[in-house]
């Protein structure tokens, strides 16, 4: 009886813990770390999906891009 109680609680458990930590986990991860790059021109960091790549660097936006 006590060990079914205990076994249906980590269940529960392990549910809980495989859709509310993994979810933000990944998102952090995915945004402030591989994702985020340095403008070459004024050091501001942006989304690599956001910058523009010119001779292997990385620039925020077209004015930074001729500012250089
Ligand atoms: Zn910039």
């Amino acid at each position: 009886m006590v060990l079914k109680i205990l076994l249906i609680i980590a269940v529960v458990v392990i549910i809980y813990f495989v859709f509310f930590k993994k979810k933000p986990l990944k998102n952090s991860d995915k945004s402030d770390v591989s994702d985020m790059v340095e403008c070459s021109a004024c050091g501001v960091y942006t989304q690599i999906e956001d910058s523009i790549i010119s001779n292997n660097k990385y620039y925020c936006s077209k004015e930074c891009l001729e500012k250089r």
